[in-house]
């Protein structure tokens, strides 16, 4: 273990006491409790996660070798200042014989996908390291398994009650509570989905479909993809219907070389329409130089936050409206894996890809309708199982969970630009109803995408880690 488990509720009903508590112990939670370990000072930190490890999350719990992280190992380091981290982990890994399946993939470690769960296994790796650089300064962690449901900020500090009743007082608290899946997600306006659809990380469920099963999908992203690698490896061989509003799919990850940063030659380039423009520019001229269009598409990542906070709310609609659809099929691109895997589907004829929006479901009777309409009329279709791949729940208010629901009539948080996540100054304070920041309560990763609108993958929670523990810490 990389955590001191504290057995919750168990001990007096007094309020127990934390320098810091971290509501959330995925990779988010966990990056800022190693980056805190790691600073001079000594001060107790608590974790507060159901689940049974840190560091895992919803990603990184994945315990199908298919599912692998989307970027190289060269790109996935969780230290901001050492992009060879996981490159030399690995290597270290494997030399022990860890991962004996990475030589199929035939290219050198920093080229290697892993598999999402062996990134877990890094990432509380650090985080033991960093436990024990903590220890020597007279700091700690502990893991404390159960959700909050709700936070108070009393005259000083803030109160977190845990779903057993008990309460942890700290000096600040930070809500690291990641991203709410919409197939996993109650929430307050149900179309219906969820209920008759399964999760598409929930590989039991996909292996328990009859192998010949017309699979009907919602959603046609990564996570998709990680639905068809389920069923893949279950040995499934019927026909796959996908269905997404603009049916477009994930572009496979290849290694571009370097483009010139032109955004950074074009600081007037504001709004999301010019930006678009410019960058469809700049990948027909790397086309036409015989360069991949990936080249210059790579180097908007590092623009993208202070675009995204520059903007107007009628910009940020524009491109929410306009371009979403396309950044993320051509930015959030699928690993070579599982790129192979749906060509292979396609040119089987065994996958469809309809651009169609879903009208209705209906799982009254033996087998799953869905009522969807594409270019003319609406028409159903059957089906004997159904997933829900539509990714993230972004939008709190329609969260049917007990702290999103705390904190908004509490007044503590207010929805974040375009009611995505929460809103928050540049450092993470949140900022309460009345828009001021609350100087105790932070947070991090992807309840602030509103702010940052990419504020989830793991090199901008590395950032964000790094940054937010130096300010806890100057507090
Ligand atoms: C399936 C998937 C694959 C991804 N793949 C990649 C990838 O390949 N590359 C990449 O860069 N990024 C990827 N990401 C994005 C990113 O790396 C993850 O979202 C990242 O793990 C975010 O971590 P997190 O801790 O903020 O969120 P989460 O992983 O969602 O973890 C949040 C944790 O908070 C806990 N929690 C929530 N509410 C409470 C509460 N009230 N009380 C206590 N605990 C609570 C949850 O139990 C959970 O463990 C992926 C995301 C997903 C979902």
């Amino acid at each position: 273990m990389t955590s001191s488990d504290v057995p919750s509720g168990q001990a007096t009903p007094a309020i127990r006491t934390a320098d810091i508590l971290i509501v959330g112990g995925g990779l988010s939670g966990t990056l800022l409790a190693m980056q805190l370990l790691r600073l001079p000072g000594a001060r107790h930190i608590v974790v507060l996660e159901p689940r049974a490890e840190l560091g895992r999350g919803e990603a990184y719990s994945a315990t199908e070798l298919g599912h692998t992280l989307n970027g190289n190992a060269a790109r996935m380091s969780v230290e901001p200042d050492d992009a060879d981290d996981l490159t030399r982990w690995l290597q270290a890994h494997i030399a022990g014989g860890g991962w004996p399946e990475s030589g199929v993939q035939q290219v050198p470690v920093a080229e290697l996908f892993p598999p999402r769960g062996l990134f877990g296994v890094y990432a509380r790796q650090r985080l033991a390291e960093a436990q024990a650089i903590g220890a020597a300064q007279g700091s700690s962690l502990s893991h404390v398994r159960d959700e909050v449901i709700d936070l108070q900020t009393p005259e000083q500090g803030v109160i977190a009650t845990l779903k057993d009743g008990s309460q942890w007082q700290a000096g600040v608290a930070v809500l690291a509570t990641g991203m709410f899946p919409a197939a996993r997600t109650a929430q307050r306006q149900s179309s219906g989905l969820n209920a008759a659809a399964l999760d598409p990380w929930d590989v039991q469920a996909l292996r328990a479909l009859p192998v010949d099963a017309r699979v009907l999908i919602i959603g046609s992203g990564l996570t998709m993809v990680d639905a068809l690698e389920s069923l893949n490896q279950a040995g499934h061989r019927g026909p796959i219907e996908v269905f997404s509003r603009h049916g477009l799919l994930p572009h496979v990850r290849r290694q571009p070389p370097v483009w010139e940063d032109f955004l950074s030659l074009a600081p007037d380039l504001r709004s999301p329409l010019q930006l678009l423009r410019e960058l469809r520019r700049q990948c027909t001229l790397a086309q036409s130089l015989g360069i991949d269009w990936q080249a210059p598409l790579d180097t908007v990542r590092v623009h993208i936050a202070r675009l995204w906070s520059q903007a107007d709310d009628t910009q940020r609609r524009q491109f929410v409206r306009h371009v979403r659809p396309w950044w993320e099929s051509h930015h959030h691109r699928s690993p070579p894996q599982g790129d192979a895997l749906l060509q292979r589907l396609l040119e089987e004829g065994r996958l469809t890809i309809h651009a169609a929006s879903l009208q209705g479901v209906d799982s009254s009777g033996p087998r799953i309708r869905l009522r969807y309409r594409g270019q003319s009329e609406a028409v159903w279709i059957e089906g004997d199982g159904l997933i829900n791949s539509t990714g993230i729940e972004y939008d709190w208010r329609r969260v049917d969970k007990p702290l999103p629901r705390q904190l908004l009539q509490r007044g503590l948080i207010r929805p974040g630009n375009l009611g995505l996540g929460i809103a928050a100054d540049a450092g993470g304070a949140v900022l309460n109803a009345q828009a001021e920041p609350v100087q105790r309560l932070f947070a991090m990763g992807p309840p602030l995408r509103g702010m940052w609108w990419e504020s989830t993958a793991v090199t901008d929670v590395a950032l964000q880690a790094k940054a937010l523990a130096e300010r806890l810490a100057s507090l």
